[in-house]
């Protein structure tokens, strides 16, 4: 598809918006603590977009530049037709897009690795905050730590680079954050530590949840050398190299380190809302758009007005114990 640069899409602070993360389903195997509550009620499935719709949507998208597509959830392996999505905007790869990755708990990914690699996906991200079984099953509310190692080992079998995503838990797993880099470094993953957002309720408190990164980069230097890296991934982390593991360790603070100046992304719920930032209430419905009379100029219409409200910044919080969450929705509306 032809790009002519007025078709970019630039917010008002002058960000050209290149990357697309796409929910494909709000559902999921897992109920992880911090993610959502035990009793998660989720949408029906006729709210949610067809393969068809979520197709032309990143269509819509490639024709205003977006180059880089993640496609996550809820749990994007847990979706019948996901591998068919992934086949057809793997298609693209190396003309209208530069990469297609996901984000997924890994619990189904031994089934889908071989495909997903033929499919043209060559990066992944595997979510995991603890190795031992006991603490998984407690953290994600199922005993699934098994199959989310097989998964990591048959993706790497294939080819696919995978970067492990751990999300710091004060009481649940800060003491197992060395191990769970020394292993992840081992295996040849990198890894990002990622601070605990506060979206939606879940079951305790966010407050006990929260651990801070800087207290856990201070922590891990006096164990190890860290060298401070300038290699970016296009996202919001921050990145060191662990001398004693040969290791790339990422650091996300979306609550102590704000990191929108350089954003480049917006989000798209598997109901087709886009939501302009992860921390900002900013919306627009493309759904309707794809769904109404004429979709395509429905479509960019909708885009330049999520430009046009894209926020400065988001505006997280957890300042005090029993506080409300900054917003209602769950990440696994908008994915990671
Ligand atoms: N189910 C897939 C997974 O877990 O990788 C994809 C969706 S999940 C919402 C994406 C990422 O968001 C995961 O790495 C998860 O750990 C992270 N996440 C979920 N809720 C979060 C929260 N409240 N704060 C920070 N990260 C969160
Ligand atoms: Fe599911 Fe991912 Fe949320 Fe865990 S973090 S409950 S795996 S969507």
């Amino acid at each position: 598809m032809a790009q002519s640069p007025a078709a970019l899409l630039t917010d008002r602070f002058a960000r050209t918006i290149s990357y697309l993360r796409l929910s494909v389903i709000d559902r999921c195997d897992l109920r992880c603590t911090y993610c959502m509550p035990e009793r998660q009620s989720f949408l029906p499935k006729a709210e949610v977009l067809t393969l068809e719709e979520l197709y032309s949507l990143s269509r819509g998208f490639m024709a205003r530049g977006v180059r880089k597509i993640r496609l996550t959830g809820g749990e994007p392996l847990v979706r019948r037709d996901m591998v068919d999505l992934v086949r057809a905007l793997g298609r693209h790869i190396g003309t209208d897009l530069d990469e297609l990755t996901l984000t997924t708990n890994g619990t189904h990914l031994a089934a889908h690795a071989e495909a997903l690699a033929a499919a043209g996906v060559r990066r992944i991200n595997v979510s995991l905050d603890t190795l031992d079984p006991a603490r998984f099953a407690r953290i994600t509310r199922r005993d699934a730590l098994g199959s989310v190692l097989e998964g990591i080992a048959a993706a790497q079998a294939v080819g696919i680079a995978v970067k492990i995503n751990t999300v710091a838990l004060k009481d649940e797993n800060g003491d197992e954050l060395p191990d769970i880099i020394s292993w992840a470094h081992a295996q040849g993953h990198e890894i990002t530590l990622i601070e605990v957002m506060p979206l939606g309720s879940v079951d305790g408190d966010r407050y006990d949840q929260f651990l801070p990164l800087f207290a856990v980069g201070t922590q891990l230097e006096q164990r190890w050398t860290l060298t401070p890296e300038t290699h970016r991934s296009g996202g919001p982390a921050h990145y060191v190299r662990v001398a004693q593991t040969g290791g790339r360790l990422g650091f996300i603070t979306p609550l102590t380190n704000n990191f929108c100046a350089g954003c480049n992304r917006v989000r798209v719920t598997a109901t087709g809302q886009l939501f302009a930032c992860l921390g900002g209430r900013e919306q627009v419905d493309l759904r309707a758009a794809l769904r109404g009379a004429n979709p395509e100029a429905a479509l960019n219409a909708a885009l330049n007005e999520a430009m046009r409200i894209k926020p400065e910044k988001h505006h997280f919080a957890i300042s005090s114990p029993g506080a409300e969450p900054a917003l209602a929705r769950h990440m696994s509306m908008t994915g990671g």
